[in-house]
């Protein structure tokens, strides 16, 4: 169980994902969750396998840089997600981000695969686009990467070397769904209100 600041860390991430499930964001036990702990190199992540609409405060572990799970997380049968080396991953190259978050929307799932060849969503002009860290006008160009989707995280961040940059916010995997982040849990939650909300638009002025 969580300690401390761990603990409110924990809670407010257990909140948010609690917040996605009512959205419909996480169906079929699928999508994950990060929070860099109180250590720089530990994590808090949600476990495998687990129903997001139940998803209590023990479904929280904790795990180092390499994806292990930490004392005393490590019992039988608990497993830190399949997509733990893109959250690890994601905390190496950006050390200034504190939270990882992965959902499935429909809306998600469907632009990543329509939208596949164009490796790449662009989105101009919105007021909403101040909704991700450091957008301070609409009057900008939001790049949202799309790769195709493996089940070799490693292929997948392959595919997004080069993308990184501290301009991105995010990127869409292939037919699967949205990897964001931030440099609190807050501000990672609200940029996939903010991505869920652009793709709402992309689709409704689009009328695919
Ligand atoms: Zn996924």
């Amino acid at each position: 169980m969580f300690k401390g600041s761990n603990l409110v860390k924990a809670s407010e991430l257990l909140e948010a994902i609690q917040f996605f499930s009512h959205k419909g964001w996480s169906p079929a036990t699928s999508t994950n969750y990060s929070a860099r702990s109180e250590m720089k190199d530990e994590f808090i992540i949600s476990r495998s396998g687990v129903d997001k609409s139940k998803f209590q405060l023990n479904d929280l572990i904790l795990i180092n840089n390499q994806g292990d799970v930490l004392n005393p997380f490590n019992t039988p049968g608990v497993k830190s997600s399949a997509e733990t080396e893109i959250h690890t991953a994601l905390y190496e190259l950006f050390p200034e981000v504190n939270c990882v978050l992965h959902t499935h929307s429909v809306k998600g799932t469907v632009l990543s695969q329509i939208l596949q060849s164009e490796k790449e969503m662009v989105f101009e002009g919105l007021e909403i686009l101040k909704g991700l860290e450091g957008n301070s006008t609409h009057q900008l160009r939001e790049v949202l990467p799309i790769v195709p989707n493996s089940q070799d995280m490693e292929e997948i961040l392959f595919h997004m070397k080069g993308k990184f940059s501290p301009e991105i916010h995010g990127f869409l995997i292939g037919g699967h769904g949205l990897y964001t982040w931030g440099k609190t849990i807050a501000a990672a939650k609200r940029h996939v209100e903010t991505f869920e909300f652009l793709f709402e638009c992309y689709f409704t002025m689009r009328r695919f």
